[in-house]
């Protein structure tokens, strides 16, 4: 192994002061949310020596339960989607318990001009519309299926939908204003959390891709299915136990990562420094979100590619609003806590409530320029106008809450935005291929840069799996 020396030209760093720790591993890891604690798991379950640094004083990166005035909320990352085999297999493996979401009785529509319809099943549109819908997903699901999820780069149009706006292209291929807008919603709002404007035709077919297609990103019977007892933060929790808190290090955000190579090319090794602990280790996981990788020093440099490639991939921004109430009334009226408007500040809400809890929660979605309009609020502005949007659902009761939380992702330093991260136009089919190979010894891996479960915590266990698989490899190759 050689020893790490800064590169000719590079910046000299200076590692570690005095009174920092340094530990000797195999692989260390740069982030304890989900990818970074499944991809330590797997190593050491691979007999392999690991550390995990973590900035934040918990675990669970994007993941995060709190009790606020009494009140159990998953600020972050919860649901199970019917698809999401990866982290069901997982939850199977940790001994992690399930619940469904509360859906009996009716769902609501709010229409642009504030008519109220409650409705089970298909949308209450007119049925010309409701036939454009299906019109325009199966033409979606039909370009979607051409691509590899792995290799969106690769679809056959790749460059051609990439330099398409998801609005613009909708636009193209609909006259239907309100199935236009319903259509966008699923994918801008709902999923990459930008305006439609903002994202590529490509962007939006790897959200449907890596979703397998786009039912079950529409249908929330499938998308938001089932919720771990004790929170999605727990999974996290338990494996950190696992690992112990010798592997996993808090407060340590890495600040540089320095790696060298061998004469004949093959990967050196790795000194990761934090303000705390320093980790010398054969391999890196940088097991952070791809808008966070320039706030690590690399040393030397990343390679030109991907520093310039990394400028081009950028958080959405949402709000998770969450009132709860002493019951959750809405279900004495018939309502299921499900509701849509597309107009509303709050564009969608589901019940919320957790089973250990008598309460009841709705939990609403703020996504994209309206999070821009509701944050530029007063604070007591901003809880009123949250908390009229919740009563065009559910009627004046919803204005009084116990206990109120908005999640506030974009002012955390160790995330700034949610739910992930994606591409501006043209940048998937430009420098995607180049998201998920390592530099040397320093392997990438986040929900953000995965096919399949993209963006959900699935993809990060995907993630975390195959990073750790392809680290080991190259471990056991060196005997
Ligand atoms: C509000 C919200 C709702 C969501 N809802 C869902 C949902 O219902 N279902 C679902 O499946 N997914 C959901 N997601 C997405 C899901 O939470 C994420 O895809 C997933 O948790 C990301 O895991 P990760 O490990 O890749 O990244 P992260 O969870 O972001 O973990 C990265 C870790 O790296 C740490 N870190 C960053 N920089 C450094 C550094 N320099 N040094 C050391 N540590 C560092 C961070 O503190 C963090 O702990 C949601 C996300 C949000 C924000």
């Amino acid at each position: 192994m050689t020893a790490i020396q800064p590169a000719p030209g590079a910046v000299e760093q200076t590692p570690a002061g005095p009174g920092v720790e340094t530990l000797e591993r195999d692989v260390v890891v740069i982030g304890a949310g989900i990818s970074g604690l499944v991809a330590a798991r797997r190593l050491v379950q691979a007999r392999h020596s690991v550390a995990v640094l973590e900035a934040r004083d918990r675990v669970g990166g994007r993941t995060w339960s709190q009790t606020i005035d009494g009140s159990f909320f998953e600020i972050g990352g919860q649901w199970i989607s019917a698809e999401q085999s990866a982290l069901k297999a997982l939850l199977a493996e940790l001994g992690k318990e399930t619940f469904s979401r509360y859906r009996e009785g009716n769902s609501v529509y709010v229409t642009p001009d504030g008519e109220r319809h409650e409705f089970v099943g298909d949308f209450p549109v007119a049925p010309a519309t409701l036939a454009e819908i299906g019109r325009l997903v199966d033409e979606l699901d039909e370009l979607a299926a051409q691509m590899d999820v792995d290799a969106p780069w690769e679809h056959p149009d790749a460059a051609e939908l990439d330099r398409i706006a998801f609005d613009g292209w909708l636009a193209a291929h609909s006259d239907d204003d309100q199935a236009r807008r319903i259509v966008e919603h699923y994918i801008a709002a709902g999923m990459l959390t930008k305006p439609a404007h903002a994202f590529s035709v490509l962007q939006a077919l790897l959200m449907i891709a890596s979703a397998e297609n786009f039912e079950n990103l529409i249908d929330e019977g499938l998308l938001l299915d089932e919720r771990v007892v004790g929170g999605m933060q727990s999974v996290s929790e338990q494996i950190a136990a696992e690992l112990g808190a010798h592997v996993v290090r808090l407060n340590a955000p890495v600040r540089s990562l320095h790696r060298s190579a061998t004469d004949d090319g093959a990967p050196g090794e790795v000194l990761a420094v934090s303000d705390t602990v320093q980790v010398r280790a054969r391999y890196a996981v940088v097991a952070v979100p791809p808008n966070l990788y320039a706030r690590i020093d690399h040393v030397p440099e990343l390679p030109r590619e991907k520093q310039v490639a990394h400028q081009h991939v950028s958080m959405g921004l949402v709000i998770k609003a969450q009132a709860a109430y002493e019951r959750p009334f809405w279900r004495d009226h018939g309502l299921s806590g499900t509701g849509f408007a597309s107009h509303e500040l709050v564009c969608e809400v589901y019940d919320n409530s957790s089973p250990h809890e008598s309460r009841g929660t709705i939990v609403g979605f703020i996504a994209g320029e309206a999070a821009d309009r509701a944050w530029a609020l007063e604070e007591e502005d901003r809880r009123a106008a949250v908390l009229d949007s919740f009563a065009a659902y559910f009627g004046a009761e919803a204005t009084e809450p116990v206990a109120f939380y908005l999640s506030d992702w974009g002012s955390e330093q160790w995330t700034r935005g949610a739910y992930g991260a994606s591409y501006d136009l043209g940048g998937l089919s430009r420098w995607g291929h180049q998201q998920n190979q390592p530099t040397g010894p320093v392997f990438f891996a986040s929900s953000d840069i995965q096919g399949a479960g993209y963006m959900h915590v699935d993809g990060g266990v995907r993630i975390g799996t195959d990073t750790a698989a392809r680290i080991a490899d190259g471990l056991a190759g060196e005997g």
